[in-house]
């Protein structure tokens, strides 16, 4: 046999191995997506607010992400399945997906929720309890800078049963408002359950936590907490493995070509 020859073989039966103890460990240790968007709005809309552009997927883009969830058999997962998955009461098909949308901004109400509802998806939006009790929005302007008011929200319990709302704090949406004591947290954490809604899901504002953000949820029963970066090495998707108040999640918040974020959903880590 020719030397080449004996080499090709090597290199393929490497390849092979590797492949084969690639899925195994997949199996092993899955792991889920949870995607992160926040803002959405058509390309016109997205070109007025530059500064924004890192915060919002246009509407067509956004589709075609769905459609290709669709397509390709994707579960679109509840909070309560993630985390039964996450504490191993439950398995799930490697193509499953939390849909999580941060902040809360109206553009969600009036372009992604009908989307989520006409392909039968769910979705999860962390709402900052005090951003909806200072909005006055009843419709949509085009300003992306705004937020659901009560009033909407209230429309979107109603209209679109797949859209879950969880908390993204009731007013620690601002620099350093996490360092303060437990006590102070816990209260955040209740005003939050009694004045928007009642949860036990949260994700951290600007994915900050620290010692006593994790103790203060802990003490009021939330059982998991979402994280958003804040390195590449947190963008990744979630194990069983994670801490379930540090869960990390992936980010889609500034669009991505649809293929990217196939391979993107399709390699394991
Ligand atoms: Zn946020």
């Amino acid at each position: 046999m020719k030397v080449e020859k004996k080499i090709l073989i090597i290199v393929l039966v490497i390849i092979l191995i590797a492949l084969v103890s690639g899925i195994i460990y997949v199996k092993r240790n899955p792991t889920i997506a949870v995607v992160c968007y926040h803002n959405i709005a058509t390309a016109e809309e997205k070109e007025k607010f530059p500064d924004e552009k890192d915060w919002i997927i246009t509407v067509d883009n956004f589709e075609e992400h769905l459609k290709y969830l669709k397509n390709h058999g994707y579960k679109t997962l509840t909070t309560e399945e993630f985390y039964n998955w996450k504490q191993g009461k439950i398995d799930l098909p490697y193509k499953s997906i939390l849909i999580t949308f941060d902040d809360g901004f109206l553009s969600n109400a009036h372009y992604a929720f009908p989307l989520l509802k006409k392909y039968n998806m769910n979705a999860t939006v962390f709402v900052i309890g005090e951003f909806i009790d200072n909005s006055k929005e009843t419709g949509w302007t085009g300003n992306v800078k705004t937020y659901m008011s009560k009033e909407v929200l209230e429309k979107v319990k109603e209209e679109y049963p797949n859209i879950e709302i969880c908390s993204h704090s009731y007013g620690l949406h601002k620099d350093g408002a996490i360092e303060q004591s437990v006590e102070i947290l816990k209260d955040d954490v209740k005003k939050f359950n009694t004045s928007i809604k009642e949860t036990d899901v949260y994700c951290y504002p600007f994915g900050k936590f620290n010692d006593n953000m994790i103790q203060a949820l802990k003490e009021e029963k939330i059982k998991m907490a979402f994280i958003y970066g804040p390195t590449k090495k947190e963008y990744r998707k979630a194990s069983r493995e994670d801490d379930n108040y540090i869960i990390p999640r992936l980010n889609t918040s500034h669009g991505m070509e649809v293929w990217k974020m196939a391979l993107r959903l399709l390699l394991p880590f």
